[in-house]
């Protein structure tokens, strides 16, 4: 029951959240106890129930001690959440871009726990839809805190964004701007940018962005609508590679604040949107973007104008270790060549959807196996469903594995529990075990 209550339903938010009863604190709380020095919310801590490790315990023992204690059973995959990665990342955002205010991009992880951790820091949020807004204001976050940041939106949603005085949202046509004229007048309104996405993981600008020839004809379509245009904003793509692809969009960004003063417009807001790097192991460090970037914004961009960013899997992608068991294994033979299928109680459907989605190219670890085996196979480790597509790592070599054991996988906070479904009857909403 106990480890049940542990696990977090993501279907399930909108009550998790009602629980939350008091206003949210929004300042980091001291305890008396051991957890005095955490920047974790008190409030986070007792409902998540997140164990203070020591520093000495890895992340692969605390794996080891959840299984050997019982709290996990051979059909849950689970997760182990270092919120404190959390608290690091915000900190050293903090230091690198003082100038730049973190929104974060919730649709990476909507997990309640992170919300409220990264709120109480003082992280803004970008949500797309009328759910995230709900979600965010649930957790008892301001609605100035919000940037609704979907250049295409229903109009209910719109109409949800004005009921609840979320005002900041971004546009990129002239349809959305007549909708808006007709919807929220009042809104202050981004302009998003196409840019060139071509160094990122997952490109957007086939979807999202006005065409640069474009947008003077949309500030004159916001200007004769009586709109409030006040920013511009731009996301360079997912996983960007390059801080160049930084660099060129905030000069065009510059270029359009210029446009739009020449339409009567009162500029005050850029927005840099997402594509910040998570780990650092995808030959990119956040440092770099951070020192190309800082003086750029400081020489196009004077004090007053107010600077914001879209960061998703920057915060979260380290934060998560994801343990999955193995339950199936079926011995191949092959031209005299011993190999290995696996079956694994996680796959694409649920964690794994971030193979399709965010081309994440998952490394599995052992954490516990009956054997001490070296020798390397060639191996394929599959998900639980029917569906063959259904594959988590294809012709890799690993030693031999037994059912039963335990394989882990690090990195696995950004775009994977967020986008989980139950297909094929299987458990999407994993076990969550929270540490800082
Ligand atoms: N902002 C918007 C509008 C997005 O669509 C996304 C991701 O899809 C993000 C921010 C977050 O991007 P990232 O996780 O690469 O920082």
């Amino acid at each position: 029951m106990e480890r049940l209550q542990r696990s977090l339903n993501y279907n399930t938010w909108m009550i998790e959240i009602e629980s939350f009863t008091s206003p949210f604190e929004l300042q980091a709380t001291g305890l008396s106890s051991n957890l005095c020095l955490s920047k974790v919310p008190r409030d986070v801590i007792s409902k998540y129930e997140v164990e203070a490790v020591n520093a000495e315990e890895t992340v692969e023992a605390l794996m080891k001690r959840k299984i050997s204690d019982g709290q996990v059973l051979e059909n849950e995959f689970f997760y182990i959440i270092n919120l404190n990665t959390i608290v690091k990342k915000f900190e050293e955002w903090e230091s690198a871009l003082p100038r730049v205010k973190p929104f974060f991009a919730m649709k990476c992880n909507p997990n309640i726990a992170i919300i409220r951790t990264l709120a109480s820091l003082g992280a803004n949020f970008d949500c797309a839809s009328k759910t995230e807004i709900q979600t965010i204001l649930g957790c008892g976050v301001s609605s100035k805190r919000i940037i609704y940041a979907n250049p295409c939106k229903m109009v209910s949603h719109i109409q949800y964004a004005k009921a609840s005085n979320v005002e900041m949202m971004t546009f990129d046509n002239a349809a959305e701007l007549t909708k808006i004229a007709e919807v929220y007048p009042e809104a202050k309104l981004v302009l998003r940018i196409i840019t060139d996405d071509s160094q990122s993981i997952c490109r957007f600008s086939t979807k999202f962005g006005a065409p640069l020839d474009k947008c003077p004809s949309l500030l004159a379509l916001a200007k004769d609508l009586g709109l409030n245009v006040m920013g511009v904003s731009f996301h360079v793509g997912s996983g960007c590679m390059n801080p160049q692809s930084f660099c060129s969009a905030i000069k065009n960004a510059h270029a359009i604040f210029k446009k739009a003063e020449e339409y009567g417009f009162n500029m005050t807001l850029l927005d840099l949107g997402g594509g910040w790097p998570g780990t650092g192991y995808e030959g990119i460090s956040f440092s770099e973007v951070a020192e190309a970037i800082r003086p750029l914004i400081d020489e196009l961009f004077p004090e007053n104008i107010e600077v914001i960013a879209e960061p998703g899997r920057y915060f979260v992608a380290q934060s998560h270790t994801l343990a999955v068991n193995v339950y199936a294994k079926r011995e191949v033979v092959h031209n005299g060549e011993k190999s290995f299928l696996y079956y694994i109680n996680d796959g694409v459907y649920q964690s794994f959807n971030c193979i399709i989605f965010d081309h994440y190219s998952p490394k599995p670890l052992i954490l516990n196996s009956a054997n001490d085996r070296t020798e390397l196979y060639r191996a394929t480790i599959f998900g639980p469903t029917c569906d063959s597509m259904d594959c988590v790592n294809k012709d890799i070599l690993m030693p031999e594995v037994e059912v039963g054991d335990w394989l882990y996988f690090r990195n696995m906070g950004a775009y994977s529990v967020a986008a989980a479904s139950p297909f094929n009857g299987f458990k999407s909403c994993p076990t969550l075990f929270y540490i800082h």
